[in-house]
């Protein structure tokens, strides 16, 4: 197998720990190649040229399959450790996956914190992302409090890119420093400590980031919290005071005893137990004495309250999304139809999917039909200019075309110079 540069994932064995999506880009950058390119030529190599084996890894997908758990991000956590000769495992992620439902629905793409970003540069370590920015429910650097960011300050593109020859911390598509915002920070931006929510992911992150710190059997945290919500509701049988979030924990509790539990849901039990998510998820029966009792019985906070179902009169729904319609200038796409209408796009679907296919297809005919008469506009008029004697003033160039026809049409660039390249070519051949 080809060996790569022996580059170290950052901040390994600490809660800081980098993600691998953010370790492949870097990886590609040191070696003077996209992700794309050094994974497929990393794969030929080892002898899975096959891309069955393999899934796609274009843009956001890509980012969000090497940043989950799944069979492929394991398999090459260790093909790559072998490769490049480091340890690339991540504990906390490993422990999440082993004592929570589906920990992937809680994993995004790319998100950073641009303050964490100019401290690297200042001490001259390189830009990486934390696999922790990652997770949906820390919306704030839990160092400096502030919000993560998803998109550049600059031209405000999400980074979703797997071939760029940009090094993470810069954007991918017009190269501006992410390390900062597009608007100034204002102390309101500033989350304070005791009201940063995440700080129960930040602490697993933490105590979960050695190997071996922290091995708990499959299925452990499952049998602890059936022994802890047992004994608890013993134990409030006479009482009355169980508030309402608690009531309700213990009704999903009764619904789902034989299915593992989503990250949410432990995080809002650990908050209402008083006890650290930590506690709860790695058993651990000496710092939660059973039979237990918290001494104080809270509400959640909004940050993790279950939100209230709509109820919707399906029928009224339905008319109103086809009031919309009717009355919109252009089909709207699906997006724009579920933001009017104020459902969602996934409502929709699996209501109406009948409505929901017709508007595609109007949507989708007129994008096609508008793309065409753009890119006949932009024949023609790449043709005049080229032969018409209005134009006569102009160098016949196709970069004063572009920016003569720019000023003048206001069409789309790639259709502009496609057309251009065309009209040019045909008239070089014809002269
Ligand atoms: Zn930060
Ligand atoms: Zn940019």
């Amino acid at each position: 197998m080809n060996k790569l540069f022996s580059l170290p994932m950052l901040g390994q064995g600490t809660a800081d720990v980098e993600s691998l999506s953010s370790y492949v880009l870097r990886l590609a950058y040191e070696h003077g190649v996209s992700a794309g390119t050094l994974l497929s030529s990393f794969f030929e190599a080892s002898g899975q040229g096959g891309r069955a084996a393999r899934p796609g890894l274009g843009g956001r997908t890509g980012i969000e399959t090497l940043s989950r758990v799944n069979a492929f991000s394991k398999r090459l956590r260790v093909q790559l450790s072998e490769a490049v000769g480091q340890d690339l495992f991540c504990w906390p992620l490993h422990f999440l996956d082993k004592q929570v439902y589906q920990i992937s629905t809680d994993i995004g793409g790319f998100r950073w914190c641009p303050e964490c970003f100019a401290e690297m540069s200042q001490v001259g370590a390189p830009r990486y992302i934390k696999q922790l920015w990652h997770m949906a429910a820390v919306i704030h650097c839990p160092l400096h409090r502030t919000p993560l960011v998803g998109t550049c300050p600059n031209c405000g593109s999400e980074q979703v890119f797997m071939h760029v020859d940009t090094c993470i911390g810069w954007c991918g598509k017009c190269g501006h420093s992410l390390a900062e915002r597009a608007k100034t920070l204002t102390a309101d931006d500033i989350q304070p400590s005791w009201a940063c929510m995440a700080h129960d992911l930040l602490d697993v992150f933490s105590k979960a980031a050695r190997a071996g710190q922290s091995e708990t059997s499959f299925g452990s945290c499952k049998m602890f919290v059936a022994d802890l919500l047992n004994e608890f509701t013993e134990s409030m049988k006479s009482d009355d005071s169980m508030p309402p979030d608690l009531k309700l924990l213990m009704a999903e509790y009764a619904r789902n005893q034989h299915r593992f539990w989503r990250l949410i849901t432990m995080r809002r039990l650990a908050y209402l137990l008083n006890v650290s998510l930590y506690d709860l998820l790695s058993s651990n029966y000496r710092a939660i004495q059973l039979p237990y009792k918290p001494s104080t019985l809270k509400e959640l906070p909004t940050q993790i309250k279950p939100h209230k179902k709509v109820v919707r009169n399906h029928k009224q729904e339905y008319q109103k999304l086809v009031a919309i319609i009717e009355t919109q200038p252009i089909p709207p796409s699906l997006k724009r139809l579920a933001r009017l209408a104020n459902v969602s796009v996934g409502y929709m679907e699996y209501r109406f999917p009948s409505l929901v296919r017709q508007v595609v297809e109007k949507s989708q005919a007129y994008q096609k039909r508008e793309q065409l008469t753009r890119r006949y506009r932009a024949q023609a008029a790449a043709l005049q200019f080229f032969t018409a004697e209005r134009y006569s003033d102009h160098t016949r160039s196709r970069k004063e075309a572009y920016r003569v026809l720019k000023e003048e049409t206001g069409l789309p660039k790639w259709v502009l110079k496609n057309a251009i390249q065309t009209a040019y070519g045909a008239l070089q051949v014809g002269s």
